[in-house]
């Protein structure tokens, strides 16, 4: 009973209600814990009176903006569900979502309303609420109806075991799945977060990573709260406000996926600015450990690494800044309350959690703890792939060391097999990233006909006179790369498709190829 959202929510604001909560950036607006309670009454009873129950869904379609953390806890109250969306979907992709989720209300804003102009008459009974002046005829006026509710605290009884969200996964190896998570699962995960990352209510954390996405709400926003420290929200990333709001706010911690800390790191007199920062989170995506050095040598931190899955809630193995130099590569140990193992992989289902690899040995990457998902939403067979035996099944590939430290090698579907060797697209990247002149990498297999598949890197440079032959006589004279595992074939390109996690979408860079060589 104790552990929910919303009883989170409630016991930081009787202990700290003159607190600094919430900054939104865009609208210059500041919140203490009290004033921001308020407004989260409100949302709350301004919902029901829309009649949305326990149990309905009510989803954001958001750039990050005060009022998506504000609906999730307004959602806690009342038992509805929660249901935050990626603001990068365009029309196609949402209308999937919204007939996947089938939410009652969508909260929406400026900047994606022409996205949602495009499904609005597909979803007659869904209302939009819009969050902006300039509201659209079919929309809701979002502003109207908060300043109409009151501030009554709401008599719904929700238990820990009801469902408290349902967070899409980021599509990157399919369609995304609906993942359904529990106020207890994000209850436990919040206390891992602040075990593992130390907050304390002296805190004062940027948000520039994506809201929507699992890492940012759970890892950070809602351990925060419960910390009792405040939010300081970016409505988009841009690396050099990024760094002048670490200045002028004070931040202490922040999480950002790779790509962002690279970008930062980029900035002029970027480590006279962020001299406040004392931890930083990466994660969502695997980060090259000379990058991660770069961080260290230009911002001054030690960067704290997160593994982890929307399924999980989601992270389940931290890197500690300490074990950055000892452990690179690494993607750390498991949390207090979690269990990781290497198990034999399965093609024909999922493996057996008892089928255990020794240290070094790569395999599947199974895992469980306390913030596993319930399973997919409407999509049993789905779950029943990955929850199996009580772990959940990763379909990432990697390997425990000697110490017991896991190193992620990549997903099972981007694993190459050239000449019935085994090679790991990741280890392949690590190393390019070591150029100098190289600014972003992904490799993949492309098909082969004397080995099957070969291995192709991507490259994005940081200076045109770099070409395939220093590249290859680059790979040649490198001794961490076997002479098989190297490129056969480079391809310059400006960037890397990447989704607003970070990820690189390889499948974007299959059908490039595809399509150039047809
Ligand atoms: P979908 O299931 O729809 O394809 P997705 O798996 O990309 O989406 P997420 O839950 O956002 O959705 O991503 C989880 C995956 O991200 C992990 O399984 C792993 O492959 C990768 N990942 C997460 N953290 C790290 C990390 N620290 N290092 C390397 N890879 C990571």
């Amino acid at each position: 009973m104790y552990a929910t959202l919303g009883k989170i929510f409630d016991q930081t604001v009787s202990q700290y209600p003159d607190k600094e909560a919430l900054v939104d950036i865009r609208r210059g607006q500041r919140w203490t814990y009290s004033q921001w309670d308020e407004e989260v009454h409100r949302l709350a009873n301004a919902l029901t009176t829309a009649g949305i129950s326990k149990g309905d869904r009510v989803s954001s379609f958001l750039f990050n903006n005060s009022e998506l953390p504000t609906a999730l806890f307004a959602c806690a109250k009342i038992g509805a569900i929660f249901n935050p969306i990626n603001f990068r979907l365009k029309a196609e992709e949402l209308a999937y979502i919204l007939n996947d989720a089938t939410p009652e209300v969508v909260l929406f804003e400026r900047a994606l309303k022409e996205t949602v102009a495009g499904v609005a008459a597909q979803f007659p009974s869904i209302q939009f609420w819009y969050i902006d002046e300039d509201v659209p005829d079919y929309a809701v006026n979002y502003r109207e109806r908060i300043n109409a509710a009151s501030t009554a605290d709401s008599t719904v009884e929700v238990d820990e075991m009801d469902t408290y969200a349902i967070m899409y996964t980021s599509g990157t190896t399919g369609r995304p799945k609906g993942v359904i998570h529990r106020h207890r699962d994000m209850a436990e995960q919040s206390m891992t977060c602040i075990a593992m990352l130390k907050y304390t209510k002296n805190d004062v954390g940027l948000v520039i990573a994506p809201m929507f996405h699992c890492a940012e709400l759970h890892c950070c926003i809602i351990p925060r709260v419960q910390a009792g420290a405040s939010s300081i929200i970016m409505h988009q990333f841009n690396p050099q406000a990024a760094v002048d709001t670490i200045e002028k706010e004070k931040i202490t911690v922040m999480f950002a996926v790779p790509t962002m800390w690279s970008m930062m790191s980029d900035i002029e007199e970027a480590d006279l600015k962020v001299k406040t920062l004392e931890r930083g989170l990466y994660g969502a995506a695997p980060m090259a450990p000379v990058l991660v050095k770069r961080v260290k040598e230009v911002l001054g931190i030690d960067l704290i690494q997160a593994y982890g899955q929307t399924e999980m809630g989601p992270a389940i193995t931290f890197l500690a800044e300490d074990e950055q130099l000892t452990k690179a590569g690494s993607a750390g140990k498991p949390a207090f309350n979690h269990e990781i193992r290497i198990v034999r992989p399965n093609e024909k289902g999922p493996a057996e959690p008892d089928e255990r690899l020794g240290a070094f040995e790569v395999g599947e990457i199974i895992v469980r703890g306390p913030s596993m998902m319930a399973g997919y939403f409407h999509r049993p067979q789905a779950t029943s792939r990955v929850l199996y035996k009580g772990w959940y099944h990763t379909s990432d590939l990697g390997y425990l060391d000697e110490d017991g430290y896991l190193f992620v090698a990549d997903r099972v579907d981007d694993m190459i097999i050239s000449g019935g060797e085994n090679i790991y697209p990741r280890e392949v990247e690590d190393v390019l990233h070591e150029h100098e002149l190289i600014q972003d990498v992904a490799v993949l297999g492309i098909p082969d006909e004397k080995w099957g598949e070969a291995v192709m890197a991507f490259v994005v440079v940081k200076d045109s006179s770099l070409t395939e032959q220093h590249l290859e006589e680059f790979c040649l004279n490198n001794d961490k790369l076997a002479r098989f595992k190297r490129p056969r074939t480079y391809r310059f390109v400006d960037e890397l498709p990447r989704n607003a996690s970070g990820k690189i979408q390889k499948f974007l860079l299959r059908e490039l190829y595809a399509k150039s060589n047809v």
